[in-house]
């Protein structure tokens, strides 16, 4: 299960980790809580709701190039995930997580990604809640069963985008080649036909750093010291 802020978040930070589950026969699961009508980028629409719209389709259109099994679009306003209160979204997040029953979580560090924005920090620090109030029977215990999953994954990074302010990532604990799904990932990118311009923005970036990416391990069932993952899957039954 991923979870992300934005249409195009499961692409550009995510998409090789999905495509490759998916070349494997691992079901995925992303989530998305806004449907990005604040994007600098804003194609031919004449209004919010209109970006909105289209960038629901380019989501769905992404995540079919990407092989996810199941998508869903939240209605949050994006720009303002920092005003939702904690505990509506960490329940929106368990109630998916004990219905779908993800063995792996990945979402954002707490950083908030390359661009830092702030509701890329917000999904980390409620994905990260849920992952573990997923487990407890104390938690929304009217949402049965209860489940936990085995490990939650933040994004990190080994680069950073120029001009941009720099995160603070987290050292990495997995790096996972993606050279067999880098054409996929960068199709699913260019289905986010409103944000065009971003993708050409990044492009020198993502041609000198596509090859992988970075994951660092921030919770786990079995307890501890971690080598250096190459795959995301790695010693789980
Ligand atoms: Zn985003």
């Amino acid at each position: 299960m991923c979870v992300v802020a934005h249409p195009d978040d499961e692409c550009f930070g995510f998409g090789g980790a999905l495509a490759l589950a998916s070349d494997r026969g691992i079901e995925t699961s992303v989530i998305c809580m806004t449907d990005g009508q604040a994007a600098t980028h804003r194609g031919s629409a004449n209004s919010g709701v209109e970006l909105g719209e289209t960038r629901r389709k380019e989501f769905a259109a992404s995540c079919d190039v990407l092989g996810v099994t199941e998508h869903e679009l939240l209605d949050y306003h994006d720009g303002q995930l920092q005003n939702v209160p904690v505990l509506e979204a960490a329940e929106h997040l368990v109630k998916r997580m004990r219905r779908f029953r993800p063995n792996v979580v990945i979402t954002f560090g707490g950083d908030g990604g390359l661009n830092v924005h702030p509701d890329h920090m917000m999904v980390s620090f409620w994905t990260t809640t849920a992952f573990h109030w997923s487990g407890r029977t104390n938690r929304f215990p009217e949402v049965t069963p209860i489940f936990q999953p085995e490990r939650l994954f933040h994004l990190s990074t080994n680069a950073f985008l120029p001009e941009r302010h720099p995160p603070m990532p987290s050292p990495w604990s997995a790096a996972v080649n993606i050279e067999a799904v880098r054409e996929r990932k960068t199709e699913a990118f260019r289905r986010h036909v409103s944000q065009a311009p971003l993708m050409e923005r990044t492009k020198p970036f993502f041609a000198e750093h596509g090859s992988e990416e970075f994951y660092t391990l921030v919770a786990a069932a079995t307890p501890g010291p971690v080598g250096l993952l190459k795959d995301l899957f790695d010693g789980l039954a």
